[in-house]
């Protein structure tokens, strides 16, 4: 037994602490109010999505060590719904209540360069990478990559937010300056043919069930849809799933996980890529609310309290779209369209590119009919 799997149950009545109130802070705070359980919420931003939707609410920044330490005592376990909590938060939360994910995994997935040497070291592939503190090493890493990349800064990256296109011509001070000359990794760009993610969930006695796979598409690096099936052979999509186990035995992870791929190389050798991981529930993910018998929120909120894990089984087809920005102006005519499940996250505001929303095409699978 590990000593993520030691802690009793929670019963129902018992409160979880969230870091962050964004909209997965939402989607988790409903889910375990849907099993009887409270969601404590601990946000800066007064506006949170997720206070709509939990029973207490603390609104303080991530370095007030006073409010972390009332919030900690006030809660049962502490999860969070973003992966850029300051270490110290976390650290000081974990000292009265315990956190799950792990801090192992917080630490990990913060910087770029150290989540990428993680999962080389475990066997599994990344793009060709390498470490970035000046221009002159970009220059170097621009003449060795000698192919399109991607500079990205190791932290606060998501979203394709702080990531440039690069040629091997292109200006290595210029574009370490755009970056605000922080760390960064340059990556090789790879020809994929696809993108695909594992979300999987590791529970207490580390069961761990895994979801079919999507098939994501991104637009400026924002995910724009995420479909199962993904239309990947079912060794390729087992192999995902695999390499994604892996990373989550290797971390002693509880809790929902997201391992994100590209599918690389031709029809006849395919080769599976690991892009990054998300030690949380994820935009990829959101489908599972209407195709699965227990979806993602779910699945984390008993995974975090101890409890058994819900089936992961998929009942329908289904083609998650984000609704970005003004899109959601058009809710009247999205709810015209009666085979969609619907999603609003309650955001003030339609600024451009933030997601506000989302909404599921829903396509039941035909139960097969029995002859007796
Ligand atoms: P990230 O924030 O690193 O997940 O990147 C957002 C999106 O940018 C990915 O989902 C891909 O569509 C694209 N992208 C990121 N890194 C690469 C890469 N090395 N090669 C090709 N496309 C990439």
């Amino acid at each position: 037994m590990t000593s993520a799997s030691l802690c009793a149950p929670l019963k129902p009545g018992s409160t979880i602490g969230i870091l962050g109130g964004g909209q997965l802070g939402r989607m988790l705070a409903q889910a375990a109010a849907r099993l009887g359980l409270h969601a404590h919420i601990y946000c800066p931003n007064p506006q949170a999505p997720a206070f709509e939707v939990s029973s207490t609410r603390t609104i303080a920044q991530f370095d007030d060590r006073k409010a972390l330490q009332k919030f900690a005592r006030s809660v049962d376990v502490v999860t969070f719904e973003f992966e850029n909590i300051p270490l110290m938060a976390a650290d000081l939360v974990a000292e009265q209540v315990p956190l799950y994910p792990n801090r192992k995994a917080l630490e990990i997935s913060q910087d770029r360069g150290v989540e990428k040497a993680f999962i080389e070291q475990l066997g599994l592939h990344v793009a060709d990478w390498w470490a970035i503190d000046s221009a002159d090493d970009l220059t170097d890493a621009l003449t060795q990559c000698a192919a399109p990349g991607l500079l990205k800064t190791r932290r606060l990256g998501y979203d394709g937010k702080g990531q440039i296109p690069l040629d091997q011509n292109d200006d290595a001070g210029q574009a370490f300056a755009q970056i605000g000359e922080q760390p960064a990794v340059l990556e090789k760009k790879i020809n994929f043919e696809r993108e695909i993610s594992v979300v999987l969930v590791r529970g207490s006695q580390d069961q761990v069930n895994c979801y079919d796979l999507p098939h994501n598409l991104h637009n400026n690096g924002i995910l724009f849809s995420s479909t199962v099936p993904s239309g990947l052979p079912a060794e390729l999509e087992q192999q995902a799933k695999d390499a994604a186990m892996k990373i989550a035995a290797a971390l002693d992870y509880k809790g929902v996980l997201a391992v994100e791929f590209f599918v690389a190389g031709d029809a006849n050798a395919p080769k599976l890529i690991v892009n990054e991981f998300a030690p949380r529930v994820h935009n990829s993910g959101h489908w599972t609310l209407d195709a699965c018998t227990c979806d993602q929120f779910e699945n984390h909120v008993r995974a975090v309290a101890g409890w058994p894990l819900g089936a992961t089984t998929r009942h329908s087809n289904a083609q998650m779209t984000n609704l970005l920005g003004a899109q959601v102006l058009d809710w009247f005519e999205l709810a015209k369209h009666a085979d969609m499940a619907l999603h609003f996250y309650g955001k003030a505001g339609s600024k451009a590119g933030r997601k506000l929303g989302h909404m599921t095409k829903i396509s039941p699978i035909a139960a097969k009919i029995q002859t007796i």
